[in-house]
């Protein structure tokens, strides 16, 4: 198993958009489900990349108050497919140069993970298709 994971997830078609990731077994909640893989780049870098990479997943992760992302989309590994939900089951972390997913409520076997992106560079443009109640419309 990746060591970056702390539970083994499933990479599966999501109704959400694209590509999810699921539990395998039940997890507990507050529990932290890992790092996110990625390189550590500069913001400026990550200002270049963000224009190549496409705009309906989580590629680029931005540290407020750092001058620094995370490019997700290298040494990718199972977080990398947690969705978008404006009623999510976990929460990304940000902290000295990792970006960590932690589960807000107990996730049952099979269940997919999603989280909050917040602010991300879609800046609020992108249509939700969570299907959550309390769904925002837009990421
Ligand atoms: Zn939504």
């Amino acid at each position: 198993m990746d060591k970056n994971l702390n539970y083994p997830l499933r990479i599966a078609k999501s109704r959400i958009a694209g590509q999810g990731a699921y539990a395998t077994g039940a997890i507990p909640a507050k529990k932290k489900l890992g790092n996110m893989g990625g390189e550590i780049i500069s913001y400026r870098e990550a200002q270049k990349r963000v224009k190549k990479q496409p705009h309906n997943v989580l590629y680029m992760v931005e540290f407020d108050h750092e001058d620094i992302a995370l490019d997700a989309s290298v040494n990718v590994n199972a977080l990398r497919h947690i969705n978008h939900s404006c009623d999510p089951n976990t929460y990304m972390r940000r902290a000295y140069r990792k970006v960590e997913f932690y589960t807000l409520r107990p996730v049952k076997k099979g269940e997919e993970l999603t989280c909050d992106y917040g602010e991300t560079h879609h800046d609020g443009k992108l249509p939700c298709r969570c299907g959550a109640s309390n769904c925002r419309g837009f990421i």
